[in-house]
């Protein structure tokens, strides 16, 4: 049984939520214990560095711990997606400003390509026909954006190469990525790795997907279609990672077609010119705020502190920016996986989640977000009322019985200064709603058949065992009654805690 004060540290204030990448620093349970302590909400694995051995291993901590702990942890896969790559060598290779190096097309794989002698800088490349993509003058980067080349020469005796001349030193690692910012590569959005993980995904239970480079909403329809062939009542829900040009052009539809987004900015900032980022970053917050979804801000975030135990100033006033832009969630990538201190970081990243969350006006907000209620969803329209309501009640929290979803999303939508306590009986969905904006979920029995008035005690019970509230509290309720029977929302409900006044037989 948890002791009453960490029920009160996690079901405290803290709305912005924080994502960490389990790798070879942090995959062991003491560390994923203090990791879900010090505020992680969502766990994440990422498929470019990890075998399957590994991820079940650590899912399997992970599942155990949460449930030791009885929290919400969500489960994320995050895929490889398609990779341009370099390669034709197998040992380093120090390119100098000034050289010339030749890259070729190639339709072989790199374990059939035999090294050439690195002075003869012939290197080749998986993206087909680089020479059609280039003019001279292009820009191409390599070893995610730290090598800068210029394209010197198309060679029309030789289709599928191109010469480029090297503008800084730089060393050459193995299987280095190559990017050509503003181009749309001719690769498919998925490759078949990516398809073995997704259906490594559904089989095993994730809670989420996050898929790398999508760049249409038909890349969404297209991986829910695989989804659907393995399981069609896969309740795994998929997050598009805006990572290039082609998917900023088609945002506001990828938006629409998935359940959350991920500023990628580490593949942003090298497909854009890297000072696009926090306009980017605003502007993609923004719409996913207006449409309700939630949005991951990720990369970098507190880098530094992968080897140091202090953050930098700009790091801290980076996840500060976020969290005022009103990001859903902040993500940690190599500080939890391979950095020096896991439990440090997610710390230091609460604080500055917590002291940021403390300066916000949630009550003007909520009241200005009435252009942007879904006049056409009746859930958006008395979400809308009830942040409201609970704002001027001065209620402690809303507490929203949910069996999909949609009413704790809609609640989050109008960010309030309350908790959002979110009561579901479907376990992915308790798991699922931990990245949400402000929700805090619980896992309860299947209320259906049940009077209103019985769950509604249920849940202050509850509420009062975690300590996230006491006798004299006020709560406001958002239900759809009766129970289990799909029906929209419907229902709005005020219960002053322990006042059987309040308490109607209904
Ligand atoms: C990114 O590019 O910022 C990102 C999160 O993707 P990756 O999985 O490549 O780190």
């Amino acid at each position: 049984m948890m002791a009453n004060t960490f029920a009160k540290d996690l079901y405290m204030m803290r709305r912005t939520k924080i994502i960490c990448t389990i790798g070879p620093a942090s995959e062991n349970e003491n560390c994923i214990r203090e990791l879900i302590k010090e505020g992680m909400n969502v766990a994440r694995i990422n498929f470019s560095h990890c075998k399957d051995e590994e991820a079940l291993n650590r899912v399997r901590i992970l599942r155990s711990v949460r449930k030791e702990l009885d929290v919400p942890l969500a489960i994320m896969l995050d895929t490889k997606g398609p990779e341009v790559r370099m390669f034709g060598y197998s040992k380093p290779v120090l390119l100098s400003k000034g050289d010339t190096l030749y890259i070729e097309s190639t339709e072989k794989q790199p374990e059939d390509i035999a090294d050439l002698p690195p002075e003869k800088r012939h290197f080749y490349t998986n993206l087909p026909r680089i020479d059609k993509l280039c003019q001279v003058g292009t820009r191409v980067l390599l070893q995610d954006g730290f090598i800068e080349l210029e394209v010197s020469r198309l060679h029309a005796e030789w289709p599928g190469a191109v010469s480029l001349r090297v503008l800084n030193d730089g060393k050459l690692k193995d299987k280095a990525h190559l990017a050509i910012p503003g181009v749309h590569y001719p690769i498919p959005f998925m490759s078949e790795k990516d398809k073995k993980d997704i259906a490594f995904a559904v089989e095993n239970g994730f809670e989420y997907i996050a898929l790398s480079f999508v760049r249409t909403a038909q890349d969404i329809a297209d991986v829910r279609e695989i989804i659907h062939a393995l399981n069609p009542d896969s309740p795994i829900k998929l997050i598009a990672k805006i990572e290039d040009k082609q998917a900023l052009a088609n945002l506001d539809d990828i938006i629409r077609d998935s359940n959350g987004i991920m500023v990628a900015r580490g593949d942003l900032g090298i497909e854009l010119p890297i000072e696009e980022l926090p306009n980017l970053q605003k502007t993609i917050i923004n719409r996913c705020y207006l449409a309700g979804k939630p949005v991951i801000v990720a990369t970098q975030m507190l880098e530094s502190m992968t080897e140091m135990t202090y953050p930098t100033r700009a790091e801290v006033t980076d996840i500060a920016n976020a969290v005022l832009e009103l990001t859903s969630s902040v993500m940690l990538s190599g500080e939890t996986a391979k950095g020096a201190h896991p439990k440090r970081v997610v710390n230091m990243m609460g604080r500055i989640i917590d002291r940021t969350e403390s300066s916000i006006d949630y009550h003007t907000l909520a009241r200005i977000t009435h252009d942007y209620v879904n006049r056409d969803e009746i859930t958006n329209i008395m979400a809308y009322s009830v942040v409201n309501t609970a704002h001027d009640w001065n209620a402690k929290a809303i507490a929203v019985v949910t069996a999909n979803g949609i009413g704790a999303r809609a609640l989050s939508k109008f960010r309030p200064g309350v908790p959002i306590y979110a009561f579901t009986h479907h376990e992915t969905l308790y798991h699922q709603l931990a990245l949400n904006w402000g929700v805090i979920p619980f896992l309860i029995e299947n209320p259906e058949n049940l009077r209103f008035s019985d769950v509604a005690q249920k849940i202050i019970d509850l509420l009062l065992k975690k300590g996230a509230i006491e006798n004299g509290e006020k709560l406001v309720f958002m239900a759809s009654s009766p129970f289990g029977k799909g029906r929209p929302t419907n229902t709005i409900r005020c219960e002053v805690v322990g006042d059987t006044a309040f308490h109607e037989e209904t």
